[in-house]
């Protein structure tokens, strides 16, 4: 009999591993998509204001690796890219361009970053001398980024560079987040020269040496990606429907989803469970507490957006701004849309809410709108008027990895190692951002669909 793959979470991570499972899995192998809001995409949804299509929630993904890249031409999609890429940063109110030659804001070039006058004299003069300042690498234990990064380099590049870029990525802070799983290369040089400057020019120097755009979309949006590759995929999709339960059964697993009032089972040969973090760790319970208490532990910032539709507004040129947490504002980035897209209308997206500061999510939309658009006039140095708005709250947005993700993330596959055709994948364990979150579902839905393969062979003798 085929076999029958139910896939947990229909987010981009869901859906790249139903598409996996039909390559890899014999052939008839049935796959069911089950997620419990009304729509797949997940963290990626394009809606509307004012009748413009935009981006409520991810809003592009990076070119320079092959994930998206090959999954959106494999479902015939073409790919668009901004039309502009320079971003500012805010700094003592003002702006300025973001310095060239970073490393995910770490500097490889002093005088780079001094002609940008992001940084104030002094920590220029610092970072000039650091090279030349005695310390020992770092050692083997994974740190926060800001624990290597303060003593050696001071808190300005910290509070000014680095943390407005990572909280751009993880609406998190340098403090709290892992340096291994956030700046990889930077962690792995830094464990060979105890000059972190010296540690970023030579992570920079080993990185491939790229061309053409960073980014990119779909005409249409992210949710037209998102259709177009659960279209390919083939399976059946469960929408509306919770999963709460997971266990073993005699030839399986079986899954108990809908209300607990009106509760339906569903069976499986195998289960890839693409969920977030917290809704994983209770679906493991049962099955391995000692994995359920491995990813139960990660934590995730919530973030707002806040979408206006400006009459014809003059933005100063480029694709965006960060604001730095020291300037006191409620944005942390706004990008402007229309002008970075190249699209008609005047569409500009505002971020608020770092990790640790959820309250700022629970003002009322008015009030947000009200304080977004406060800000932007100060940074503007203009009033802003728009006459549309829309605000989209992301509750559980961005996991956080804390120093050691990597090593629960190992313990916790360990843990599920013997239950071959069970797999964890998504933004929980291997990445948040689009690409790795494709390359994490393709790994999944491979793993599984290889699994009932071997199961198949083996019980025809071959
Ligand atoms: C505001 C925002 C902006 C972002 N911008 C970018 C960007 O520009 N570029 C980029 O690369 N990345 C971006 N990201 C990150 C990226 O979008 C996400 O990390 C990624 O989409 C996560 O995909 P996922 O499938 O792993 O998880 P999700 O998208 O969270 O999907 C998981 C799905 O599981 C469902 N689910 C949960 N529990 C259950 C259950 N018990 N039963 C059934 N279903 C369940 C959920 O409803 C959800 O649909 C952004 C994220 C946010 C929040």
């Amino acid at each position: 009999m085929a076999g029958h793959v139910v896939v947990v979470g229909g987010g981009v991570t869901g859906l790249a591993a139903a598409l996996a499972v039909r390559a890899g899995a014999p052939p008839g192998t049935r796959v069911t998509v089950v997620e419990q809001s009304p729509r797949i995409g997940g963290k990626l949804h394009t809606g509307e204001i004012a009748g413009l299509t935009t981006e409520l929630g991810a809003e592009t993904f990076l070119v320079r690796t092959p994930e998206v890249v090959e999954l959106a031409r494999s479902v015939g999609l073409e790919l668009v890219h901004p039309a502009v890429a320079s971003a500012s940063l805010l700094v003592d109110g003002a702006l300025r361009p973001l310095p060239a030659g970073t490393l995910l804001g770490v500097p490889t070039d002093p005088d780079a970053v001094e002609a940008t006058g992001v940084l104030p004299p002094e920590a220029i003069a610092r970072l000039r001398a650091e090279p030349d300042d005695p310390g020992v690498p770092l050692g083997e234990d994974d740190i926060a980024v800001g624990a290597l990064l303060r003593p050696r380099l001071g808190d300005a590049v910290v509070d000014r560079l680095v943390d407005p870029l990572l909280g751009g990525v993880y609406a998190g802070r340098a403090d709290a987040l892992s340096l291994d799983v956030t700046v990889p290369a930077l962690a792995a040089a830094a464990r060979r020269t105890f000059s972190v400057v010296r540690a970023a020019q030579a992570a920079r120097a080993a990185a491939p040496v790229a061309s053409g755009p960073v980014f990119g979309s779909v005409p249409g949006g992210l949710s037209r990606l998102v259709d177009a590759v659960a279209a390919a995929g083939g399976a059946e999709f469960r929408l509306g429907v919770p999963v709460r339960e997971l266990r073993r059964s005699a030839t399986g697993w079986r899954l108990v989803l809908g209300s607990a009032r009106d509760p339906e089972v569903l069976d499986a040969d195998a289960v890839v469970l693409a969920v977030p973090a917290s809704p994983a760790a209770r679906l493991l319970g049962d099955v391995s507490p000692a994995a359920a208490a491995e990813v139960g532990v990660l934590d995730y910032a919530s973030v707002g957006l806040v979408t206006l539709a400006l009459p014809e507004t003059a933005l100063p040129a480029g694709s965006g701004l960060l604001v730095p947490a020291t300037e006191g504002l409620t944005v942390k980035a706004v990008t402007f849309l229309s002008q970075k897209w190249g699209t008609t209308g005047h569409v500009v997206r505002a971020s608020v809410g770092r990790y640790g500061e959820e309250a700022v999510l629970q003002r009322s939309d008015e009030e947000l709108v009200a304080a977004v658009t406060a800000d932007l006039a100060r940074i503007l140095g203009a009033p802003v008027h728009p006459v549309d708005a829309r605000v989209t709250r992301w509750g559980g947005a961005l996991p956080q990895y804390a120093p050691g993700h990597l090593g629960r993330v190992r313990r916790a596959r360990a843990a599920l190692g013997e239950h071959r055709t069970l797999a964890l994948a998504g933004a929980a364990y291997d990445g948040v951002g689009i690409p790795a979150c494709v390359r994490s579902g393709t790994a999944a839905g491979t793993r599984v669909g290889q699994a009932l393969r071997a199961g198949a062979e083996s019980a025809h003798g071959r």
